[in-house]
């Protein structure tokens, strides 16, 4: 069965002589009883056709959510399916359960057999309940182990009371019709009132419910009045390509935003995030198309965030390292702008978390630098200006960001700044992503000739004695070239270079 979700009405319909039918069961049997107490879910009775009845049906006629009736026979049959919202039967008894199939499919009635697909017209889903929310899980019958586990997630991530905010959300829908304009302002609202950490879903679940009627009335005359934009900017942080790597804060103003404005990212399962309506923009360089410059991508974040818009900046890893995070924040404060950052994992943590070494070590490493290997607009080589013997002189770890295509200038200058050349190193390429690549070598092999590194996405080097501890994980040796051409280790340097500088310059 290919199962196209819907959700049935099982209120009681009457028949033209007056008959009240409910959602009608044939068949009494544990298996019957379970599959009853999912109807009564949502209809207020169900009635059960039996001869003889099973005992865990009692609690529920007793309750008077049950009515019995006698089997029917071959006459009464069909009037007791004809109107039905739906009709199970007990597969317990093939013979008759495939007859009330072909009787209620003639009539379109949905019918559903238990385990038995070709009798069914429908399918019965895994429910999470939260009444009036109903979530219903559907695998096609490919697993209900799978149903069972998608349901134990979603039971845990959904509050117990979201039932009752929906209540109290749905008190307020013709209100929020007639104070709020449609679209930005009206969703501003319902954002504010369904987000848990905020006062109307916080007081819900708190069992405080007059205290979040009051909070949702306060939120509308707010918004009511508030009739300037709400538009505002969020820095956020997309970590280094893992989606699992996103933190909770980041995934929920992905979901919340208008508009997101990204570089290139890794994959598109972090924008998959987004509400589908969101607009999406590319401002990285993509094939045929150069990268916006900095200051066209802060005119954009103005002019969207004025138009009252959410707008989310994606930023990988960290939006305050190596980002230009900070002249974003500075150009659109100087606008009045409201702007929020949301950090991300750097890829120097995401490194480390990898390869599962420290980045300090109280032996070791005592201090970390992090740098950049281009200088702001020239996009050479940063760290000439960095005073590598006082970094020496310490145990200490050097971290380079967007430095793989000057490996060779990086080396020499920490040798010339008194590094053994024996000091070790770690490259590692595009950390947390499927294609993450590690190479180990020292500062000696990497400033001679060596094999071509081969780098296509974004890459860190790692140097200090913590990158000579055992690593998790596959590692390469950077391999001593003897007869490697200059030429093919410069033009291999000089294609990463350029990647480099288009997509990841600060
Ligand atoms: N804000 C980012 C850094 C941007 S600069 C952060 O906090 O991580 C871009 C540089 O970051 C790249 O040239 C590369 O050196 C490094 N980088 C980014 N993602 C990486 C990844 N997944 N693996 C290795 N290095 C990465």
């Amino acid at each position: 069965m290919r199962g196209f979700p819907i959700f049935l009405d099982v209120k009681p319909r009457h028949s033209k002589k007056g008959v009240v039918k409910w959602p009608l069961v044939f068949g009494s049997s544990e298996l019957m009883t379970a599959k009853t107490r999912t109807l009564l879910l949502r209809a207020e009775k169900v009635e059960v056709a039996c001869d003889v009845l099973h005992a865990s049906l009692e609690p529920l006629i007793n309750s008077g959510q049950v009515i019995t009736r006698s089997m029917p026979n071959r006459w009464t049959l069909c009037p007791a399916i004809l109107g039905r919202s739906l009709v199970l039967a007990d597969p317990e008894h093939p013979k008759l359960a495939a007859k009330i199939s072909r009787i209620a499919k003639a009539m379109g009635v949905p019918v559903n057999v238990p385990d038995v697909p070709d009798l069914c017209s429908f399918a019965l889903a895994a429910i999470v309940d939260r009444d009036p929310v109903t979530i219903a899980i559907g695998t096609e019958g490919t697993s209900p182990v799978l149903s069972t586990k998608i349901r134990a997630q979603i039971e845990s991530d959904l509050h117990p009371k979201l039932g009752v905010l929906a209540q109290l959300a749905q008190s307020f829908r013709g209100q929020v019709a007639q104070r709020l304009k449609p679209g930005i302002q009206r969703r501003h609202f319902w954002d504010l009132f369904f987000t848990p950490t905020q006062s109307v879903a916080r007081a819900v679940f708190e069992d405080r419910n007059e205290d979040a009627h009051n909070h949702a009335q306060q939120l509308l005359e707010e918004e009511s009045h508030d009739e300037g934009a709400k538009g505002k900017v969020i820095l956020v942080g997309a970590g280094p390509g893992d989606p699992d790597l996103l933190t909770v804060k980041a995934v929920r103003a992905i979901k919340q935003a208008d508009i997101i404005l990204y570089d290139r990212l890794p994959g598109t399962e972090i924008l998959s995030l987004a509400r589908r309506e969101v607009e999406l923009l590319d401002v990285g360089k993509s094939k045929g198309k150069p990268s916006l410059k900095q200051h066209e991508i802060q005119e954009l974040l103005v002019e969207h965030a004025r138009e009252g818009k959410i707008v989310v900046r994606l930023k990988g890893g960290d939006p305050s390292i190596f980002a230009r995070g900070g002249e974003e924040l500075e150009r659109l404060q100087s606008e009045g702008i409201a702007t929020e950052v949301i950090p991300g994992i750097t890829a120097a943590s995401a490194v480390a978390a990898s390869l599962q070494i420290p980045l300090t070590h109280r032996d070791l490493a005592r201090t970390l630098t992090f740098v950049s290997g281009h200088a702001p607009d020239s996009g050479a080589a940063d760290f000439g200006t960095l005073d590598m013997k006082a970094l020496h002189s310490g145990q200490h770890t050097l971290v380079v960001y967007m430095g793989a295509s000057r490996t060779k200038a990086f080396a020499d200058h920490l040798m010339a700044g008194g590094w053994t050349p024996t000091t070790p190193v770690m490259i590692v390429e595009s950390a947390s992503q499927a294609s993450e690549r590690r190479i180990k070598t020292d500062l000696a092999t990497l400033s001679g000739d060596h094999a071509p590194l081969n780098l296509k996405g974004p890459a860190l080097i790692l140097c200090g004695e913590v990158a000579g501890l055992p690593a998790a994980g596959a590692i390469e040796n950077l391999e001593v070239a003897e007869h490697v051409s200059v030429k093919q280790i410069g033009h291999d340097d000089i294609a990463h270079a350029a990647e480099e500088t288009i997509d990841y310059a600060p």
